[in-house]
């Protein structure tokens, strides 16, 4: 599932292939990918422009072009597909971009979770996004730890929270969590100064790493990642048998000696 490590590679990856490119037309083969415009009117507003560059915020896309901005949300199988590399279209290629000189860009998803949109100005683009806090991976420490102290609740649903900071999804959570050894329920109000600083430390790293190593999550046998989901799966620190629970509404892993229960 897309979380912001894969989303800043698919921004990349944008960037390095389409920015500066040209869209000759656009292709919707599913209609329903286009979330608040027509598929005509989708395609007839983009063809002709420029991309000039490729934003991220949280787990959204944003595409620049001479015109509007090209909104894409990965939802839980997106992904960016370029001709080059995988020349027949597949079934699942939802949205096509044909760009000068012959090459395509295909929005490609399976399930219909997350999709397309289209912003016109900076208002269209806040309606679209929603309220979103500020990335969780370049917000800095001073803000991290301002919005931190304006929080009750678990500490999983605190990081999971696209309005404290966008990006963080399920497993994300769980492996700052366990890397910080702080269990999911525990209430961030009871989180000392260091338990915080270690958190906005934890998260920096754990994000930054995943950007980095693409396969973070074989690459990585010491993170809890690497052996999340697995059964009879043991803490990777400790080798304690992993608890499995849910927090914030999801499955979540956790070390019951390495990340103590709330007293
Ligand atoms: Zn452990």
């Amino acid at each position: 599932m897309p979380e912001l490590p894969e989303v800043e590679n698919y921004r990349r990856f944008f960037a390095e292939r389409a920015v500066g490119r040209i869209v000759l037309r656009v292709v919707v083969t599913d209609p329903t990918t286009v979330r608040n415009a027509s598929a005509r009117a989708f395609a007839r507003a983009l063809a002709g422009r420029t991309f000039l560059r490729a934003d991220r915020h949280g787990k959204w896309m944003l595409a620049r072009t001479d015109g509007p901005t090209l909104l894409v949300h990965f939802g839980m199988t997106g992904d960016l597909i370029w001709s080059g590399d995988e020349p027949p279209r597949h079934r699942h290629d939802r949205v096509i971009f044909e760009l000068e000189g012959g090459d395509e860009l295909r929005y490609r998803n399976m399930r219909r979770l997350g999709g397309v949109w289209l912003a016109h100005d900076a208002g269209e683009e806040r309606t679209v996004l929603g309220d979103l806090g500020p990335d969780a991976l370049t917000v800095g420490r001073r803000e991290f730890l301002g919005h931190l102290a304006r929080r009750r609740g678990g500490a999983k649903a605190v990081l999971m929270d696209q309005r404290f900071a966008a990006g963080v999804g399920n497993l994300i959570a769980d492996e700052v969590l366990w890397q910080a050894r702080i269990h999911p329920k525990r209430s961030v109000a009871s989180l000392d100064a260091a338990d915080r600083a270690r958190l906005f430390g934890v998260l920096r790293k754990v994000l930054t790493t995943a950007v980095e190593e693409f396969d973070y999550l074989q690459s990585r046998p010491a993170w809890l990642s690497h052996v999340r989901g697995q059964p009879g799966a043991r803490c990777p620190r400790c080798r304690a048998p992993l608890a499995r629970v849910t927090a914030a509404g999801r499955t979540t892993y956790l070390c019951p000696r390495c990340q103590p229960p709330p007293g």
